[in-house]
């Protein structure tokens, strides 16, 4: 037996060929080179395959890259590689990989360089924020007089929590921009659940509807795209506040969200009523805790007390709320429009 390509005559052959001949033409290594990263100048991701990894391990990456990039001949039986980084800049580095081909007792070893080329793409979140990309609009606008400092910031406080990216968290969610108009603000935000849950949460804590509606932006892949608006119209009054609804007086008890349905007690009589937002649209706000007064109670009987007016000291009898009870010698009281209402104690 001898080698066919050198005529050698040794103990074994592989493939016809003597071991030397063989690791010449056969153990061969290729690495497609130079290799290409993309990676965001704005976040450091980096692209693997199509998607982008946030904050990622450039090394395990690299490695990887390497591994798709060499093509090992299939007489191989086994192979294995070791690299050493060689940075030139940041964006151009060189990898030293040693690669250890083996067959049966046959070891080939291989030294190659290649060059690794850090391309600076920006990544998709980061294309979209720079783009100003948004999907949905929520828009808070108040009814009648403004809104609060305190709504305001209550309000600003929500959205900023919704967006906050935790650490290792995606940052798909995003708050494009934000401006007070109309008295209120509208943020664009780059994701429509989102920013649907967080109208109905701002609802739930400041009162007032939720409307919504589309707006075709544009097609992608054969569908309609549609942008959605959100409006919380924030009621005038706050939870706590007195209101007058046809000459009835009532304390505001609750504000549910998302429907515009309030909960009021009705001072006189203490009894509980459910309104919407459209039977409150006449609504007069008398104010809130700041009407609230002492009285001097000056006797009792089942359903009346007889109690002594804290602006001008006369003595005046007014009915109990349903169920009011109180061993005090002072009582809450508000005035409106010269007649006195006995304000039961908020249960907190
Ligand atoms: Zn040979
Ligand atoms: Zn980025």
């Amino acid at each position: 037996m001898f080698c066919v390509e050198c005529g050698a005559e040794p103990e074994d052959l592989y493939d016809g060929l003597c071991r030397d001949c063989f690791i010449e033409s056969k153990m061969k290594v290729k690495v497609d080179s130079p290799i290409k990263i993309d990676i965001c100048p704005v976040c450091g991701s980096v692209r693997k395959k199509n998607n982008w990894i946030e904050n990622p391990d450039l090394e395990a990456i690299m490695l990887d890259k390497i591994d798709d990039a060499i093509s090992i001949p299939y007489e191989a039986e086994r192979y294995g590689f070791n690299v050493e980084f060689e940075e030139e800049d940041p964006y151009n580095i060189v990898a030293n990989i040693s690669v250890k081909l083996e067959r049966e007792e046959i070891v080939a070893e291989h030294e190659i360089s290649v060059k690794i080329i850090l391309k600076k793409v920006q990544c998709e979140i980061c294309s979209k924020i720079h783009g100003n990309y948004y999907e949905a609009i929520l828009q808070v606008r108040p009814t009648k007089k403004e809104m609060t400092e305190e709504q305001k910031e209550l309000v600003i406080k929500k959205v900023k929590k919704r967006i906050e990216v935790k650490e290792g968290e995606k940052r798909n969610i995003f708050l494009t921009s934000q401006e007070e108009i109309h008295g209120g603000i509208d943020f664009y935000l780059s994701d429509t659940g989102v920013t649907k849950n967080l109208a109905r949460e701002i609802s739930n804590a400041v009162g007032g509807s939720v409307k919504s509606s589309a707006k075709l932006a544009g097609r992608e892949d054969g569908q309609d795209i549609y942008r959605m608006t959100y409006l919380v119209r924030i009621p005038p009054y706050e939870s706590g506040d007195f209101i007058e609804v046809e000459g009835s007086i009532y304390r505001v008890k609750k504000l549910k969200g998302g429907t515009g349905k309030v909960i009021l007690k009705d001072i006189k009589t203490g009894k509980k009523v459910r309104m919407d937002d459209k039977e409150l649209e006449n609504a007069e706000v008398l104010g809130g805790d700041e009407l609230i007064n002492k009285s001097v109670v000056v006797s009792e009987s089942e359903k009346e007390m007889k109690l002594l007016d804290p602006e001008n000291f006369d003595t005046v009898t007014v009915l109990k709320p349903e169920g009011f009870e109180t061993e005090d010698k002072e009582v809450d009281v508000i005035k409106v429009k010269r007649y006195l209402y006995i304000i039961e104690e908020e249960s907190k």
